[in-house]
């Protein structure tokens, strides 16, 4: 029986079709430009979200790092969601590695940042502060999608304000095919965007940097400094062309799986359903109880990531199908009958 693996929807293996499309990559020395297939996929993404340039990365926390460094120098300051992944789950990389300090700023439950709490945040031009050079959102965030009014007014903001404006859009794909808005329009409402490969769209490894040709340039040194230079990368681009090919309109089958999941859990009696956004279902269980839930479904092959959120978060992605599903609901129901 396969493991329908709930954790993340990083754990993805290729398909058949993407491991052919990897094989049969051309490859050259990236480092020197020369990777046809690389150069293939930044291009293609940077036409697709309306950017002059591309740069391909080997994840979503490097590609982040890279686009606040690139924006930001040594003693400038980013705002910054302050349960957003680029603050709390990236390794404090910016301040690390660029000398750049964090504003964290509390979201509202809809994950946006309210511009008036933003706007406080915003040191004056004098030597006590840091500079505040750059806004960074993200999109989905927890599987929310941001409303597009608000996308809207944060980019009017930063521009009245003189703030470079980041998107962290790892499940960008997700946010456009749920909202039925173009990846495009989001994209264009911001300076540069994060896109992950290996999330959702069930590349193996890789996430793509957008944004203007000299942002992508200085992108382009710190991945070497970063150690992110990489040589014949042209079949885990191969890969990510594949993704963007065939894996973008199924994320709807991604989000319908969710909904369905948490319509299930939401009957049963012990699970306490908090929501269902895109490809994921958040549920508190009794905490009591968590870990005998845990053993449970890995009896029944069924993985889920307990003590790493508040919350038990549930993802649907490429590899669980409807009866991965049904058996999840099975195994929810046996274990909470016996309750
Ligand atoms: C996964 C993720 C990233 C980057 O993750 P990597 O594991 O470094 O590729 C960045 N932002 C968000 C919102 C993510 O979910």
């Amino acid at each position: 029986m396969n493991v329908v693996d709930l954790r993340s929807d990083t754990v993805t293996r290729p398909t058949p079709a993407m491991r052919t499309a990897m094989l049969d990559a051309e490859v050259g020395d990236d480092v020197y430009g020369e990777d046809p297939t690389v150069n293939a996929l930044q291009k293609r993404l940077a036409d697709e979200l309306g950017f002059e340039d591309a740069l391909f990365v080997p994840s979503g926390t490097q590609s982040n790092l890279l686009a606040l460094m690139s924006h930001c120098e040594r003693g400038d300051e980013y705002l910054v969601g302050m349960d957003a992944h680029t603050y709390k789950f990236e390794g404090g990389g910016a301040a690390v590695l660029g000398s750049i300090q964090p504003q964290p700023i509390v979201q509202d439950e809809d994950g946006t940042l309210p511009l008036p709490r933003v706007a406080a945040a915003i040191k004056p031009v004098d030597p006590h502060f840091a500079r505040t050079k750059l806004l960074a959102l993200e999109n989905t965030w927890h599987g929310r999608v941001l409303p597009l009014d608000y996308l809207g007014a944060a980019h009017d903001f930063a521009r009245e304000r003189g703030l470079a404006l980041h998107l962290d859009g790892a499940r960008l794909y997700n946010a456009a095919v749920a909202s039925g808005v173009s990846a495009r329009a989001i994209a264009q409402l911001f300076d540069s965007v994060s896109i992950c490969l290996s999330k959702g769209l069930g590349a193996p490894v890789g996430s793509v940097l957008v944004g203007s040709a000299p942002l992508i340039e200085k992108a382009r040194r710190w991945r070497k400094v970063a150690g992110g230079g990489w040589r014949q990368a042209g079949m885990l681009a191969a890969a990510g062309l594949h993704a963007l090919d065939h894996h973008v309109a199924r994320l709807a089958d991604d989000h319908r799986r969710a909904a369905y999941l948490a319509g299930c859990l939401r009957e049963i009696a012990g699970v306490d359903l908090l929501g269902q956004h895109t490809n994921m279902v958040f549920v508190d269980v009794p905490t009591a109880r968590l870990r005998a839930l845990d053993a449970h479904l890995r009896a029944a092959n069924i993985r889920i990531s307990i003590g790493y959120l508040p919350t038990l978060r549930l993802v649907t992605h490429l590899d669980v199908d409807d009866a991965g599903i049904e058996r999840v609901v099975g195994a929810f129901r046996a274990f909470f009958g016996k309750a």
